[in-house]
């Protein structure tokens, strides 16, 4: 449904502002932002996509991916439409490349959504699927019922969120599992569309210190973030400006889209960039699309005992006890049972 958009500018001769991503559209009157989803009317701009769902499904957290918060926990995920983005290989491209009606959505309040959520007996809900920045809105109305019924909550975002809105929702997210697509403004603008990307690097930065769960994935694509110096730069960057226990996903790219000509991402690049995680100095970093992979698996940083074993998105086998290696009682991580 169509609904007032909680964060942007009145300007002159009709024109607003946007303030939900760092885009910060100005859009005339009658027209819409960059990712189609919000619309100036009569000089007050309204999100098109409150409450609509595109998908909602009941998976493991691993699937987003997240391996260090309550692993095997099942949790509502649910996307709408739209994005701030055009990926030329998005996997999910069908609702997120959505430019304009008809929109294939069912409206769920979050009300109801809260009270799926525990109906179904999840631990969480994960925004994913498309941008849930450009959702902010229906999140933020989510996200806050969520907390006062105790039930977790998790950003899948490109991080392209503007600071407004973080500082919004940020007190009642616990996760933000945010892509790190590149390390430089060239690789951006290839796969965002987008000028400069220091800025998904501070909100990112943020969501750290203000105590969010952080996990970080890099969907490594032949010929656009593949190479040593943009891997490197990722990894250095999370171990210093996030903490070295921050998990990194490095996943498989999977021919898609406009990027149908391109080969899967060869295993020895994935293996190298797993190397270059460790080489900087990460404790956790996994490889993501390669089922039944051994590091896929949870392996101690102190002692190398295996914790947690992996078949895709299936935890087979959780020796964590308390936090801590059954081994050598290091304290793993992130949050466990
Ligand atoms: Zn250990």
């Amino acid at each position: 449904m169509k609904k007032e958009a909680y964060l942007f500018e009145t300007l002159g001769e009709g024109k607003v502002a946007c303030h939900t991503c760092q885009r910060r559209c100005v859009i005339p009157e009658g027209k819409r932002g960059w990712c189609r989803t919000r619309v100036n009317e009569g000089g007050k701009l309204y999100s098109l996509i409150y409450g609509e769902v595109s998908s909602l499904s009941i998976n493991p957290i691993e699937k987003k991916p997240v391996f260090h918060f309550y692993p095997g926990s099942r949790w509502v995920s649910l996307g709408s439409v739209g994005c701030n983005f055009r990926c030329p290989g998005c996997q999910n491209w069908d609702i997120a490349h959505w430019k304009e009606d008809p929109m294939y959505t069912e409206y769920l309040s979050p009300e109801r959504l809260v009270a799926h959520t525990k109906a179904m007996r999840s631990l969480g809900i994960s925004w994913t699927f498309n941008e849930p920045a450009l959702w902010f809105e229906y999140t933020l109305d989510g996200a806050r019922l969520a907390k006062a019924q105790g039930i977790y909550t998790n950003y899948v975002t490109n991080g392209f969120i503007s600071r407004d809105a973080f500082d919004m929702i940020a007190p009642c997210l616990d996760v933000y599992r945010v892509d790190i697509k590149g390390f430089s403004d060239e690789t951006y603008q290839k796969i965002g569309h987008i000028d400069e990307f220091k800025g998904i690097l501070e909100i990112t930065r943020r969501a750290k210190e203000s105590g969010m769960h952080v996990e970080v994935v890099t969907n490594v694509t032949p010929g656009f973030n593949d190479d040593e110096k943009e891997l490197h730069g990722i990894a250095s960057w999370i171990k210093n400006s996030l903490g070295p226990e921050v998990p990194w996903h490095v996943t498989r790219f999977y021919p898609h889209l406009d990027l149908s000509h391109l080969p899967p991402t060869p295993f020895e690049t994935l293996q190298k960039a797993w190397s270059i995680g460790k080489e900087e100095g990460l404790l956790y970093v996994y490889l993501g699309n390669v089922p039944g992979h051994k590091l896929e698996n949870t392996y101690c940083h102190n002692c190398g005992e295996l914790l947690i074993e992996r078949y895709i998105f299936e935890v087979m086998k959780n020796r964590i006890k308390e936090g801590r290696c059954p081994k050598c009682e290091a304290l793993i991580p992130g949050r466990f049972y």
